[in-house]
């Protein structure tokens, strides 16, 4: 184990990286910090969530020289949520120092950021498009950079970024380090690397199959009409504390959404078609439990750091193995269990197998939950409630009335009653769920799982469900805790073209 203080840095970066949590460096971060110092280039294979942005944030702010007033480092990310997170990360870790980095990306003012611009940032974080576009305007000043990073590079790939891409490193001055992030390494990605990197070392991280490990994962069987009702006995009976549902479609998603509030659950959806201050709302609701249920599709979650998700429901089997690891991993991080539920219709049985031989792992089967269980459940519910108020202790004003009924009636009958006043009937609001066609399995591709450091320990309940009646909401606060508080938000930029759209469907069965 490798820790800062061993890593030959300056007591401000020291100080600054300790003040973040960090107690000791990852390996990505172990191997590639020394190297990056040195000013030589650097390929860095790891998969998300091992700390790649301090791995390439500590040696660049320690070689930015605070008395020059120029930009000396860029840092190119896919996506405006990605650039805003780096940004925030590299001003942690700067902060000690006093290195300023200013995020710059698509849909923001143009003008503000050349504002930005204009107060000397040492380091941009910026997305491609955007990058350009000040490029093309002259209004930023890229001849005094002295490294660059392309961080998730394979992201930027996979966006249509490449020539933007070039663009911009044949812009740059040629004596410069250049780093390279990716969580895949594929060819396009090392021709990148063979045109525009000097001698690259190459550092590649093991990924360690984390994600799994600490997951619950089951599958229960089901018709496609059955999904809805059962997703909400499920709910109802694992009482999650913070639960994302995959849906295919940004159609499903909304649908899934409205009619979990019909039930009275507190939800809301994400996906592509959001305005950019909508998706920032529901995030931002979700992370602080305003929201307890988040449904979304694949595109929409990507790069979401959020801890505290207990459960993960895959509405619709994901469209392959690899998005399967992808979204569970929003569960079970930071030595928590997580307990991820696929749902499989019939003509889908195919993808059980196909995703037991990705993770190594058996999917435990359950059966749709009867309404007998789920009453149970909510009873139990209910007595937990019942209790955490009686150990809260906050009922001195019902002390004179409870005296007064146990004069009059049995306890146990009284309390019987209360509870069933507490305790949330089976709900069967009706709903809309539009037909989804079952997917067609696909051949494996070879995508690494990711998974990773990211975590912190979230604790206490929050209320589920709104309405209900005079049903009671759970006490307990939500604390942030444990060591790694980064938090990470995820998206789409613009320009990329989203699977979203793409999802068969076909008027109700
Ligand atoms: P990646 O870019 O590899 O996906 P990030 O750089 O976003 O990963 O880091 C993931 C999370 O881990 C962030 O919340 C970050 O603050 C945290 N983290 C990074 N390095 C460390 C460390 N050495 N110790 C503890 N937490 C860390
Ligand atoms: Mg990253």
């Amino acid at each position: 184990m490798t820790k800062f203080q061993d890593l030959q840095l300056s007591e401000a970066l020291v100080k600054g990286v300790l003040k973040m949590g960090f107690e000791e460096a990852t390996p990505i971060q172990a191997e590639t910090i020394p190297i990056a110092l040195t000013g030589a280039d650097v390929l860095g294979q790891a998969q998300t969530g091992t700390g790649k942005t301090a791995a390439f944030g500590i040696p660049t702010i320690e070689r930015i020289d605070t008395k020059a007033r120029q930009v000396q480092a860029l840092v190119l990310a896919p996506t405006r949520e990605l650039a805003i997170q780096v940004a925030e990360e590299l001003n942690k870790i700067g902060e000690t120092k006093r290195v300023y980095a200013l995020p710059v990306y698509g849909g923001q003012q143009i003008d503000r950021q050349i504002r930005g611009l204009k107060k000397n940032p040492q380091i941009v974080v910026a997305t491609p498009g955007r990058l350009m576009d000040h490029m093309k305007r002259k209004t930023i000043k890229l001849d005094e950079i002295q490294t660059v990073i392309l961080d998730e590079a394979d992201e930027m790939l996979n966006m249509g970024f490449v020539e933007d891409i070039e663009m911009i490193l044949k812009g740059l001055p040629a004596e410069r380090q250049t780093l390279l992030f990716s969580a895949t390494m594929p060819p396009q990605i090392k021709k990148i690397a063979e045109r525009f990197m000097k001698s690259p070392t190459i550092i590649k991280v093991k990924s360690k199959e984390m994600t799994v490990e600490n997951i619950n994962q089951q599958f229960l069987e089901l018709r496609e009409g059955q999904k809805f009702d059962t997703l909400c006995r499920l709910i109802d009976i694992d009482s999650p504390e913070l639960s994302i549902i995959f849906a295919r479609t940004k159609k499903r998603v909304d649908e899934v959404t409205e009619a979990l509030i019909k039930r009275g659950y507190t939800a809301d959806g994400l996906h592509g078609d959001l305005t950019q201050s909508k998706r920032d709302q529901v995030i931002r609701r979700f992370k602080n439990g305003t929201i307890d249920i988040l449904v979304a599709t694949d595109v929409a979650a990507r790069g979401l750091d959020i801890t505290g998700v207990t459960h993960v429901y895959n509405f619709d089997v994901p469209q392959d193995p690899e998005s399967y690891v992808h979204r569970i991993g929003r569960t079970g991080r930071a030595g928590k269990t997580g307990t991820a539920l696929t749902f499989i219709t019939p003509r889908e049985f195919g993808q059980v197998k196909s995703i037991e031989r990705v993770t190594n792992k058996k999917m435990n089967r359950r059966h749709v939950p009867t309404i007998a269980e789920v009453l149970e459940g909510n009873q139990k519910q209910s007595a937990e409630d019942l209790i955490e108020r009686v150990q809260a202790g906050d009922f001195k004003a019902y002390t004179q009335l409870a005296t007064e009924l146990l004069e009059e009636y049995e306890a146990v009958e009284l309390l019987a009653a209360a509870l069933r006043g507490l305790t949330k009937e089976p709900d069967s609001t009706p709903v809309e769920i539009s037909y989804a066609e079952p997917v067609r399995v696909k051949r494996q591709g070879g995508r690494n799982d990711r998974g990773g450091y990211r975590g912190g320990a979230r604790s206490g309940g929050g209320d589920r469900r709104t309405g209900g009646g005079d049903r009671g909401g759970r006490s307990g606060e939500r604390s942030g805790g444990g060591g790694y508080r980064g938090k990470r938000t995820g998206g789409t930029d613009d320009r990329r073209r989203s699977s979203e759209d793409r999802g068969p469907r076909r008027p109700r069965d």
